[in-house]
């Protein structure tokens, strides 16, 4: 799986944690190009991780750097986010 951040393709590779961390499910490589998310967690936790990990990446290219290492910021607007996209909880259809 890729995914183009800031027009960047950056490669999705599902692997066993190794982040060494209690916070985070994922890592993301700037020079590599390269984000890693546990094989460990739950679907959804996984993509809440992608998330997070692509607004680290979008924040540094934009060269917010220091918004980037803001962890508190990412993980709040990363999970506004990831929230934000998903099904409503009730199970009705968003309206068209
Ligand atoms: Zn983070």
């Amino acid at each position: 799986m890729k995914i183009n951040i800031c027009g960047i393709p950056h490669k999705v590779i599902y692997c066993k944690d190794e982040f060494n961390t209690d916070t985070h499910y994922g890592q993301i490589d700037y020079g590599k190009a390269v984000i890693k998310i546990s094989e460990d967690v739950s679907k959804e936790q996984q993509d809440e991780a992608l998330c997070h990990e692509v607004l680290h990446g979008i924040l540094s290219h934009i060269g917010k750097e220091e918004l980037s290492q803001d962890e508190e910021l990412v993980s709040v607007l990363s999970n506004a986010i990831y929230q934000s996209f998903m099904p409503n909880l009730d199970g009705e259809e968003a309206d068209q």
